[in-house]
């Protein structure tokens, strides 16, 4: 049987909620928050230094913006979510599905330090380093396993999710640490939804044939070349084919294009857009 939206979505909790510390602002899952090993977080507009267009939590490095504004939101979003600023390790995302395993001696690399190797994901077992990846549009898989004390985090736009990076993640952690999805939890950010992500027809159907989900898109009657994707259904089709049980599988039910206020979205701004994070660390 073919896969139905509305069966893979329904009773999965949308149970994200905006926290703030020491004036930055940042989106937590409520599941992953209830995890006392683990901290996340997917950061926001609100709390940073940078002025208008990338006002003001910008944590793109790749933007036209002074680096010291940008390292110096790292410094703050550091300080206000008890992170070692030299601790932090930034994916160097090219939409691939490409998985590092690092550790702290990787710290500050993509921050401070030069930049990891091309990669959209990465995992470790290590707290002495926190993981983060950057966003504008497109969604995370956060994904934290209890039993082992493993993490990993990838960077999904709509080529990472077409190839399954969140699937790949957890086969990742089961091969380096032995972790069983079965005891997985796993959390995906906020991202463009499916009003908002118009494709090519024939870029939809593709992912209607990849996830087996023949109404994984939606098609405007005045509109008929183009296909609106749901994102968070292949998020979930793939977490759900890697063996993660769904009621350990939530959404940050967050629309990045529309919600302006909280964050940057390339769909709407193009380039002259920041980049929020997000980030997931042991404890
Ligand atoms: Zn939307």
């Amino acid at each position: 049987m073919p896969n139905k939206k509305a069966d893979i979505l329904n009773g999965i909790p949308r149970d994200q909620h905006y926290a703030e510390s020491e004036g930055v602002g940042i989106i937590r899952s409520r599941r992953l928050e209830d995890e006392p090993g683990v901290t996340h977080g997917f950061t926001t507009r609100i709390g940073g230094v940078s002025k208008p267009p990338f006002d003001t939590l910008n944590l793109g490095t790749s933007r036209d913006e002074p680096m010291s504004n940008i390292l110096e939101n790292y410094r703050l979003l550091a300080a206000a979510y008890g992170l070692e600023y030299g601790e932090l390790a930034l994916v160097r995302h090219e939409h691939g599905d490409v998985i590092l395993r690092i550790d702290r001696s990787h710290g500050g690399r993509g921050v401070a330090l030069e930049p990891l190797d091309f990669s959209d994901g990465f995992v470790t077992n290590d707290p002495g380093v926190t993981l983060m990846t950057c966003h504008a549009d497109c969604s995370a898989f956060f994904v934290y396993d209890p039993r082992t004390r493993s993490i990993g985090l990838a960077h999904a736009g709509w080529k990472g999710m077409f190839k399954r990076i969140g699937q790949k993640l957890c086969k990742r952690l089961a091969d380096e640490f032995g972790a069983d999805p079965r005891d997985m939890i796993a959390v995906i950010g906020p991202c463009i939804c499916e009003k908002c992500f118009e494709v090519e027809r024939e870029l939809a159907e593709s992912f209607a044939v990849e996830f087996d989900c023949p109404d994984i898109f939606s098609v405007h009657a005045e509109k008929p070349d183009k296909g609106y994707v749901s994102l968070r259904a292949a998020a979930v089709i793939q977490l759900l084919d890697a063996g993660v049980p769904k009621e350990n599988i939530s959404i940050m039910d967050l629309c990045t294009v529309e919600e302006k206020k909280l964050f940057y979205s390339y769909r709407r701004d193009g380039k002259g857009t920041g980049s929020m994070a997000a980030f997931l660390k042991l404890i």
